[in-house]
């Protein structure tokens, strides 16, 4: 994409001086906005005042970004939002897939555990909340270039709140900083930054929610509780969540999803009420449990673990995500939604004249499901359907497998197998439970040049971007209608050319924003 920017931005920032400066005015006004995380105990041994906070790594400069892309992405996050609604509303379509994965992947079978004993007594609440992201990388066809999606999250979905603080940073920078430049052409370049709601987007969302449940039967207050994990890193990035639903006067609670048993009970009209460990005295009814929490799992290390997820699942509260809505963010899900029904079909299926039926039992209107298909690149079962057994040839040869990702059906960053890997892990796993994972084109961007900032270190070089756009919808499950369905800002992420993960809280990736181009 450097023919997109003359070759002249991002700069390079030779002179070392100049270089440090930058990094000095990016480590300031980081802390000073909350663009930032815990330390781990690699960094700082002892924070046990927990007192301590570091940068999060971030780029010098926004990296140049396809406006057309950009667009596009934003412009189809609606369709998005609706699709995953219509899917988590349909159960037998999750439980086909559930049924070809459970035998090899406990998590997943315990998760529909957790569904079938709800189901069984009866859900108390129809609402359903979603704080979405979809996950992109740009493709270049030739000359055009079109975005890919990576991935679709529906549980915790993270980075809304420090993606909003980094669209500010870079837009202070290029007011107060980067026009100072000794590179004359870069300091001159006049830079489209675009407005980034994500932070407020997402607290939207909850509102929406919130003011959905109405009042407590029973009089007491009612709020929002955050699951978190113990020890989160990550916790600034909430915090933004937290603090702009707080300013619309919405009581916020952050609870470890260790701690569900102890600090929650369930009325007899399955109400959840929390009870602040300060003030016994003081019982809320919780209106929305947001899980940050419980998508992998690490979170679940004995039964009462899915005790606790069993008594959020059974309770009034509307929960983001619901069990039904977690599992319609499965990886498998999305290669059936990308890979042609016809079973006699193997091939790719960017064919718009011929696309996968599975969209039309969601989507309706045509143009929707066409939008939709542009997005997806070639995701494979790797199943014993003739696609699935073309997958299993392309995955297992030690060439061709060069071009792909393998994926479990995992969250969270560090799960995946990449290209010469993967025939190396399918050997040493039963052949009958290949099928619980995807194999996926891998998507290459066009070459981007950048610098990150990490650990007060500056990595220059290459480095792909990966775009999410957040999207928040409210919908009931029983009658599929929509209450709220928003586009909620985006995040961008950037990781080191040579890097296959890019997760920032996983140490592969950094925060980014967008100059578009
Ligand atoms: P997770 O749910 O754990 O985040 P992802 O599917 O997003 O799983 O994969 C993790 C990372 O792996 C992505 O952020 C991206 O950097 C890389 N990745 C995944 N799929 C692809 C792909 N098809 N092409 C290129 N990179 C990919
Ligand atoms: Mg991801
Ligand atoms: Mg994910």
């Amino acid at each position: 994409m450097a023919s997109l920017t003359g070759g002249t931005y991002p700069p390079a920032i030779e002179d070392s001086a100049e270089r440090d400066a930058l990094a000095q005015e990016i480590k300031d006004w980081s802390i000073a906005h909350g663009l930032a995380v815990r330390p781990p105990p690699a960094v700082v041994e002892n924070n046990a005042e927990g007192i301590l906070a570091m940068n999060a790594p971030v780029t010098l400069f926004p990296s140049p970004f396809p406006k057309s892309c950009f667009r596009e992405a934003k412009a189809i996050q609606t369709t998005y939002n609706e699709l995953y609604a219509s899917i988590s509303n349909d159960e037998e379509f999750i439980a086909g897939l559930v049924q070809e994965i459970a035998g090899a992947d406990d998590f997943i079978a315990n998760l529909w555990q957790v569904h079938q004993r709800v189901k069984k007594e009866g859900y108390v609440q129809n609402l359903s909340l979603g704080l979405f992201r979809s996950d992109y990388m740009v493709h270049q066809d030739g000359d055009r270039l079109q975005i890919k999606q990576v991935e679709f999250n529906t549980i915790a979905s993270s980075f809304g709140g420090l993606s909003a603080q980094t669209s500010l940073l870079h837009k202070h920078l290029a007011q107060t900083s980067y026009p100072h430049l000794q590179d004359t052409a870069a300091a001159s370049t006049q830079l489209d930054l675009p407005e980034n709601d994500s932070a407020k987007g997402l607290a939207a969302g909850l509102k929406a929610a919130y003011d959905a449940y109405g009042k407590s039967e029973q009089g007491h207050p009612t709020c929002v509780l955050f699951l978190v994990q113990g020890g989160e890193r990550n916790v600034f990035d909430q915090r933004h969540l937290e603090y702009e639903l707080q300013q619309s006067s919405v009581p916020v609670f952050r609870l470890p999803f260790s701690e569900i048993l102890q600090r929650t009970s369930i009325s007899p009209k399955r109400q959840l009420l929390y009870t602040l460990p300060t003030n016994s005295s003081k019982v809320f009814e919780v209106a929305v449990v947001y899980l940050r929490a419980g998508y992998g799992p690490s979170d679940y290390p004995d039964q009462a673990a899915w005790e606790a997820r069993y008594q959020i699942e059974r309770s009034s509260a509307i929960v983001c995500p619901t069990v039904l809505t977690q599992l319609a963010g499965m990886k498998k899900v999305q290669q059936v939604l990308a890979t042609p029904e016809q079973s006699s079909s193997t091939s790719p299926v960017n064919n718009s004249d011929n696309y996968p039926t599975a969209l039309k039992r969601f989507i309706p209107q045509e143009h929707n499901q066409k939008a939709l298909l542009r997005t997806f690149t070639n995701i494979y079962p790797l199943d014993t359907t003739p696609s699935g057994l073309t997958a299993r040839k392309l995955a297992t040869d030690p060439e061709l497998c060069k071009r792909y990702v393998m994926k479990p059906q995992r969250e969270g960053g560090g799960n995946n197998f990449y290209r010469t890997s993967i025939p190396a892990h399918l050997k040493t796993i039963p052949e009958k439970h290949w099928s619980s994972y995807i194999l996926m084109e891998i998507i290459t961007p066009p070459p981007l040049t950048n610098t990150i900032l990490r650990n007060g270190q500056l990595e220059k070089g290459g480095v792909i971007c990966e775009l999410g756009i957040y999207g928040t919808c409210l919908w009931d499950s029983t009658s599929g209608e929509i209450l709220h369905n928003k586009l909620a800002g985006y995040l961008l992420r950037t990781k080191g050319d040579q890097s296959e993960e890019g997760g920032v809280a996983a140490g592969f990736g950094c925060m980014d924003s967008v100059a578009l181009v």
